[in-house]
């Protein structure tokens, strides 16, 4: 129930317009987020890299609802990716295609990804496309093809969703396709007929669908997954998998966001996995925010304790 409350409020402007004012909200969200700006951001991707650790940036934002400000968005990255180049910091791109206009127009939304990729094929950087809610799968898994396939862009990535029942056709596919993907639970509020509504059924097809993707035959087409979970059950299930099939190592990694199981995060890499954080920055931190509280309705009592601390 909480989790649903939690996804309701991550879509309502009005709570929005309301925690923005906070300013305890925003120094809670700071658990999660890397600060606001890119400096802010650039400095944390160096401690993390100097930790043994990768980095993916997201500069946050999402359901831009004008031409500006999509153009405005697909401009920071930009300006991330000169700030990588220019920097001793690492860090891949990770954004949403509803922060590039996905809302406005699909050729707006494509013209911003073209120049974003552009741009990360010069200074030698790989961009990951989140995957929003199951009523943008069709149109993200699409845009993600286009590129990859008529503009030929091979430094673009997809994310799949464990939690949707469409996900195993599109992890086959993708899988022969010899795709970079991303493999995480699922972050959005899905109806039944889309999604498993128990989590046991989700952690199982997270298993099977981390199984079915890394075989040896689409690792030799260059199939790569990016492992995104912090539930141990489901990272012994993958270190068991890779280690019986022989995965080699430069076919997957692990993934976990900023701020969360970082014990974990470091025991990854201490056993020798590749272990890459997503890092988000920026003001725009409340729906981002609110997903985090929906995961884990007990980070509740971290922002109560945080209302009480000057
Ligand atoms: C790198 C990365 C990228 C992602 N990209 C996307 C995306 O593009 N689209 C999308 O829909 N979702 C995305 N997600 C979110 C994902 O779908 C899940 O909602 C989230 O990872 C929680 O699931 P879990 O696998 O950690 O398992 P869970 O079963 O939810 O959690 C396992 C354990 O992890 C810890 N934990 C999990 N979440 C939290 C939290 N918020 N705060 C504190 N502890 C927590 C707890 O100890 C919990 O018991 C991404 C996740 C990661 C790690």
């Amino acid at each position: 129930m909480l989790r649903s409350l939690f996804l309701y409020l991550s879509q309502a402007n009005w709570a929005k317009d309301l925690m923005l004012r906070i300013g305890f909200a925003r120094r809670t969200a700071h658990r999660f987020v890397a600060g606001d700006t890119l400096p802010e951001a650039i400095d944390s991707t160096r401690n993390i890299n100097q930790r043994g650790m990768l980095v993916t940036l997201d500069h946050l934002g999402e359901s831009v609802t004008d031409e500006a400000s999509a153009l405005q968005a697909a401009d920071a990255y930009l300006e991330l990716l000169e700030a990588l180049d220019g920097s001793d910091a690492e860090a891949t791109c990770s954004l949403k295609l509803t922060q590039l206009g996905l809302d406005i127009s699909e050729d707006l939304c494509l013209r911003n990804m073209r120049r974003i990729l552009e741009k990360a094929r010069t200074t030698g950087n790989h961009v990951t496309i989140d995957m929003e809610s199951s009523d943008y799968t069709d149109i993200t898994l699409q845009i993600y093809r286009t590129l990859r396939d008529e503009y030929e862009f091979d430094n673009v990535g997809i994310v799949i969703q464990a939690y949707l029942y469409r996900s195993e056709d599109d992890m086959r596919a993708l899988a022969s396709e010899g795709a970079y993907v991303r493999l995480c639970k699922g972050a959005y509020k899905e109806p039944p007929d889309r999604a498993f509504p128990d989590k046991s059924d989700v952690d199982a097809n997270f298993v099977y669908l981390t199984e079915l993707f890394l075989n040896p035959q689409a690792c030799t087409n260059g199939a790569y997954l990016g492992i995104a979970t912090h539930d141990e059950k489901m990272l012994t299930a993958s270190k068991a998998h890779v280690t019986t099939h022989n995965i080699p190592h430069e076919n997957f990694e692990f993934q976990m966001l900023y701020g969360i199981r970082g014990k974990l995060q470091e025991q990854l890499r201490d056993d020798g996995f590749k272990v890459r954080l997503y890092v988000p920055y920026g003001t725009q931190w409340y729906p981002y925010f609110m997903r985090r509280l929906a995961e884990r309705p007990a980070n509740v009592w971290f922002i109560l304790s945080n209302l009480f601390r000057r």
